[in-house]
């Protein structure tokens, strides 16, 4: 394709020029005074919110016509920014959904950090594309390849990147762990070309990504295997060795193993160390979706439970969970950099690459995930990291832990409680001993409505339990004290 056609001639646009309007396209401010000043005080009243979360409701359900402000039409006539941002403190604020506060327990959120913020306002202004090309979003990305390479003991063969949570991660590690197993041919050819059904295993315990993955990748989640659990969550390793035992002998081809570091029901580590001996000896990828539990090896104190998860061939993890990193950060760590490369590479003319100027570098980040126009999220890992030190996230990710096990403890010791499933890491799940799920069901909206507490539920041997979840760096002791209290205040006034 030539250019020669896709420019007007220069007199073709003199003409035109002539008897056009002149039409103001630049969306920058008419007067930056005025923006700054605007700009300042709406990232003082963002400082306010994060320093005062505590003495504010966790949650507060929106008012019906705080929804339809919501829902207006198109508008075509500009508003001026500060009645915008009047919206903005007033009508969004507000209502957020709460994961900054202590005592915000449900799922599992991150809190984010101030600084992680204002990597964010900066990451927006330099508004760089980091799918690619030269430029240093892409060192700022490579450096927290390296960093995890480090703390998961890969070899520098590894690489990653960022996506935008562990469900994409996971999706991809199934999608590479697929093309090893059958040829880069499959990228064309498709899954039937294999003549053989792949299976792959997880724990009847792992995130629902990891069926999802397995559908959205065409392979099926019919062909998920459900290895059974023990009492501690944890998948069992002789009846992982029975399912891949009887899918060869129908003549099914294994290819993967998800390992779970962190469940999101309970916390449970999968035993690492031997999936990794059954995957070596089976010839099936290791993954491990380490999306709650991976970034704990920052912890002395908690590694030693993840041992194993260097042997893996990836992991997926959220810097936004336990990293404290504004969402979304979600990454995935591959040891085998070529592998991720030959699953996803698509080569097109106009991302040639160069050996020097703006297009240089060999791999760039759309080699290695399927985004092609990527944010910056690296800076804000990257900020978070290089202010706290892995130290500190450390200590502040066993903090967490402690926290589950204080929480545990002051249940325990009341009659009104009951624990439902040991506290491997940071989650706690109770029921209300002579109560059945309505009754925990209640319990729980009421404490988010009334913005006193935020805990979500699961279901476990069938019935519906309290879950908390402790990512907060913010939660202390004296909050779950509280806590306890005021569940113990909720239940007296049930009963009476
Ligand atoms: C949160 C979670 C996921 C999904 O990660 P996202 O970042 O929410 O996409 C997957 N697995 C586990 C164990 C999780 O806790």
């Amino acid at each position: 394709m030539g250019m020669g056609n896709t420019h007007k001639s220069s007199s073709w646009d003199a003409e035109d020029s002539l008897t056009a309007q002149p039409v103001a396209q630049s969306l920058d401010p008419t007067d930056w005074t005025d923006f700054r000043e605007q700009a300042h005080a709406m990232l003082d009243d963002v400082i306010s919110h994060i320093a005062s979360v505590r003495e504010n409701l966790v949650w507060q359900p929106q008012p019906q016509e705080n929804r339809d402000a919501f829902r207006k039409s198109l508008p075509r006539a500009p508003r001026e920014l500060d009645v915008v941002l009047g919206d903005v403190r007033e009508k969004i604020m507000p209502y957020a959904t709460g994961n900054l506060h202590p005592l915000f327990m449900g799922w599992v959120h991150g809190a984010g950090t101030p600084v992680g913020m204002v990597a964010e306002m900066v990451a927006a202004g330099l508004n760089m594309n980091c799918g690619g090309r030269d430029h240093v979003g892409i060192d700022v990305e490579k450096q927290i390849v390296g960093w995890m390479r480090e703390a998961l003991s890969y070899p520098e063969t590894a690489n990653g990147l960022f996506v935008t949570g562990s469900s994409m991660a996971n999706f991809l590690a199934v999608t590479i762990a697929k093309t090893e197993k059958l040829g880069v041919g499959s990228r064309s050819e498709g899954l039937g070309a294999a003549g053989q059904k792949l299976v792959a295993y997880t724990s009847a315990e792992a995130h629902g990504c990891i069926a999802q993955a397995m559908q959205l990748s065409g392979i099926g989640s019919a062909n998920l295997r459900q290895v059974a659990v023990d009492a501690s969550g944890r998948m069992m390793m002789s009846h992982l060795q029975m399912m891949i035992a009887a899918d060869r002998a129908a003549g099914l081809l294994p290819f993967l193993v998800v390992g779970t570091a962190g469940t999101v029901n309970t916390g449970a580590v999968d035993p690492l160390d031997a999936i990794a001996d059954i995957a070596a000896r089976e010839n099936l990828w290791f993954h491990v979706d380490g999306a709650i539990g991976a970034l704990a090896v920052l912890s002395d104190e908690l590694r030693p439970k993840f041992a194993g998860i260097e042997k893996s061939q990836s992991v997926a993890l959220d810097f936004h969970k336990w990293g404290q990193v504004p969402y979304d950060a979600g990454f995935l760590l591959v040891r085998d950099g070529a592998a991720q490369k030959r699953t996803i590479a698509q080569p097109a003319a106009y991302l040639q690459r160069a050996d020097r100027g703006l297009a240089a570098g060999e791999t760039w980040p759309c080699d290695l995930g399927p985004d092609l126009s990527r944010g910056f999220r690296a800076l804000k890992t990257w900020m978070t990291i290089e202010t706290l030190g892995t130290e500190k996230i450390g200590q502040s990710i066993a903090g967490s832990c402690a926290n589950a096990r204080h929480l545990a403890a002051r249940l325990a010791a009341h009659q009104f409680f009951e624990i439902k499933a040991p506290v491997a890491l940071n989650i706690v799940c109770f029921g209300i001993r002579g109560k059945g799920s309505d009754f925990v069901r209640e319990l729980v909206l009421d404490l988010q409505e009334e913005g006193l507490a935020a805990p979500s539920w699961t279901t476990i041997d069938g019935q519906l339990v309290v879950r908390c979840a402790l990512v907060n760096h913010r939660t202390t002791e004296a909050d779950l004290d509280a806590f306890v209290d005021m569940l113990i205040r909720y239940v007296e006034n049930k009963a009476g």
